[in-house]
């Protein structure tokens, strides 16, 4: 295992929970033996909360050169554009999940069959995934967390008004990938905004 620190100036301290999900006793916050790292521990019943990174899981749905884009109709960055993306569920694969997202926000079936892009934002304590796949039927329904969606043409691209980095980065690999020929797999890891 990598003894190194994340790739920007982010120190790792986890957001502070007060009660074990196990017994319900108040948590200390200590770093436990054989470990290196400060954690919420339940003296109770010796439970440790760890914390990790989550999976934001979505797709670049593409038909007839269009990229599929969804307003947003939820908070954070609530009217501005996304690719459909969502928190990973537990019991799925991170393809399913992409897949679900994309029928949930746009209500568009897709096969997510092809990894697009890794991004890691660690600030964030997220790790956004990104497929392409193929779509049989452009028809969209858009569902409750989607004040719109719609096929976009790269020269209407509204960069100015994408909601996440990760979003805006995988939009550029796609079309950087798209004129270049050749698809690849990306990766990044993005530094804190200023
Ligand atoms: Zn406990």
């Amino acid at each position: 295992m990598s003894q190194t620190a994340p790739p920007n100036s982010y120190f790792p301290v986890p957001r502070e929970l007060r009660y074990c999900t196990q017994c319900a006793s108040p948590l200390t916050r200590r770093i436990p033996p054989d470990d290196t790292r400060v954690r919420d521990l339940c003296e109770q019943c010796g439970a440790i909360h760890y914390q990790n990174p989550r999976m934001v899981v979505g797709t670049i749905p593409v038909w007839e050169g269009r990229v599929l884009l969804c307003k947003r109709a939820i908070e954070p960055r609530y009217g501005y554009w996304t690719l459909p993306a969502g928190f990973m569920e537990l019991g799925e694969s991170s393809a399913q999940g992409a897949e679900r997202e994309t029928l949930e926000e746009a209500g568009l079936s897709m096969e997510a069959t092809r990894l697009f892009s890794v991004i890691d934002i660690p600030q964030a304590d997220q790790v956004h995934v990104f497929f392409l796949g193929q779509v049989a039927d452009p028809t969209l329904s858009p569902g409750l967390e989607t004040l719109e969606a719609g096929w976009v043409a790269e020269a209407d691209i509204p960069w100015s008004e994408i909601a996440f980095r990760t979003v805006s980065l995988t939009l550029e690999y796609y079309f950087s990938d798209r004129r270049r020929g050749s698809f690849d797999v990306h990766y990044a890891a993005l530094p804190p905004r200023r």
